[in-house]
This record gives C-alpha cells, structure tokens and sequence, in this order.
C-alpha cells in the first residue's frame, strides 16, 4: 500500500485552488482565441478580446479571474493501492479552506436560510470514485453562481429522443441568455438517474476544450448542438452574435426503461480547473 500524507494533500489542494482561480487554463484562452476569429459581431469580437485581456492581467497581477471565485467543487479518483495518514474529506477540505484564505479569493459559501456566510468557503462538493491503481487524482473545479444557477435537470419521457434531448439543452442556453456569462461551454449528461445525471454533465468539462468525444456517437451530437446554440445569437456576454457557447460535451450512460434523464451544466468562460496527481 502506498501511504500519501495529509498534509500533502492539504498543500496541493491549497496550491489548486490559488491557480485555478488566478491562471485560466491554455484550451480555454485557445478556444476564446479562436471565438474572436468566428465571431461576426463587432461588439462581440470586442468583449471576447477583452475576457483574454482580464485573463491575462489576472495571471500577469495574480488575483482571480472573477470576483466569483466560486463554490469549491472537487472530482476525486482513489487508487485502491493507496492509504492517506489521516482522513481524506478532511484533508480536502483543510485545503479549500487554506487556499480560499491564503489566496485572498472571496469565501462564496453561505447558510440556505439565513444566507451568512460560513467565511472559509467549505462545505466542498467531492464527488469520490475508487480507482485501480496508487495514485490519488483530484480536480479542483471552482464554480460561479451565475451559471449554476442557469443550469437544469429534465427527466424526460423515454419517447423523447434526440429530438426531445436537443430541443431541452437549446431551450435552456437561449433562455440563460446573458446570466451565465457567456460564451458558455455546454456540459450535458444523459441517462443514470436523477442525481448521476447532474454529476455526469458537470464531469464532462473536465475534458479539455477543442478535444473530441472518445465516444464516436456522441460526438457529432456534440457538432450539432453547438452549431443549434451558435444560432440562438445570444452571443458573447449576452449582447448578440454567434458565438455563444464555445464548446458542448457530452456523458452518457444507461438508464432505467422508464426514463431519461437529462441534465445541463452551463460552465461559464471562467472555466477554472486544475488537475493534481499526487
Ligand atoms: S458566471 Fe462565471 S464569469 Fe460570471 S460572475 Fe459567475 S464565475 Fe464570474
């Protein structure tokens, strides 16, 4: 069994934090490079030019790339050959809390009722999965409110279809309109169930941006409903133009018979994530 500290654990989530919210990862500043070229609308190729602005003058200035600084999420894969000296849910929350603190990133956590603030970001969000093998693989995925809060769960008749599918993950992007800071990337998760619906829509953007599908299926789906959303014309930040969302991707996985749940996760072009392998 390979034994992994805690407080390396602790450190590396520290350090995860501080970047993923200061240095927007090279696909994204790519895929917001390449938008400026595809986007018609001057108003639009204008403010796409300045998200690359902001990004680079948060990693130049370090300080974040958004005064939302988001709920910590973290995707966490456990190699059946490793044992951490101490508790792991407690050592991944030790380093939000640090990095959230020693980074100066706003604590973005509050009571549902009485909306105080916890003031050191936690609870996180850890979504485990036992893996072969000895390592330990976690990614820290910040994520702002405004998209969240435009993302949404259908569980649609079997008899839906593709149709149905398309028709749902378009309906939403053109309702979100300006409120998730677009351009947008598009995380769907179709089949599962209830809740393994929602957890495979936010997965699928951990795929790099400009890499296709594995799925050979899935990905002309994935062609076809970002050209449908493209002509939706929100455009970037909202104010028209033709590029809306800059990516969408897909997870698939069985479902019961009697059901087809869908879920969209619109992410933001503050697309925050880091990868450790400790
Ligand atoms: S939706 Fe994203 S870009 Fe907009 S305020 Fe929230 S974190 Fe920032």
């Amino acid at each position: 069994m390979r034994e992994i500290p805690f407080q390396i654990i602790v450190d590396a989530v520290r350090d995860a934090c501080i970047r993923a919210n200061i240095e927007l990862d090279g696909d994204v500043v790519e895929a917001l490079t390449r938008a400026v070229d595809d986007e018609a609308s001057e108003v639009g190729k204008d403010i796409l030019k300045k998200l690359l602005e902001n990004a680079r003058i948060a990693m130049e200035e370090r300080i974040p790339i958004c005064q939302d600084t988001g709920v910590a999420v973290l995707f966490v894969e456990l190699g059946q050959g490793v044992t951490v000296t101490g508790d792991l849910c407690l050592a991944l929350e030790e380093g939000v809390r640090k990095g959230y603190e020693e980074g100066y990133l706003r604590k973005s956590v509050c009571d549902p009722f009485t909306r105080k603030n916890t003031g050191d970001n936690t609870p996180i969000i850890v979504h485990l999965s036992l893996v072969p093998g000895d390592h330990l693989r976690i990614w820290v995925v910040p994520k702002g409110g405004g998209s969240e809060n435009m993302s949404r769960l259908f569980m649609l008749p079997p008899a839906a279809g593709w149709a149905g599918i398309k028709e749902k993950i378009v309906q939403t992007v053109a309702e979100a309109g300006p409120n998730p800071c677009p351009p947008t990337i598009i995380g769907v998760g179709i089949g599962g169930n209830f809740e393994q619906s929602a957890i495979l829509a936010k997965k699928s953007l951990l795929r790099p941006l400009g890499t296709p599908n594995p799925d050979p299926r899935l990905d002309p789906m994935e062609q076809e409903l970002l050209t449908e959303i493209n002509r939706t014309g929100v455009g970037p930040q909202g104010l028209g133009g033709r590029v809306t969302s800059l990516a969408v991707h897909i997870l698939m996985m069985p479902c019961h018979i009697a059901s087809l749940p869908l879920a969209v996760n619109i992410q933001c072009h503050a697309s925050r994530h880091v990868e450790i392998v400790l």
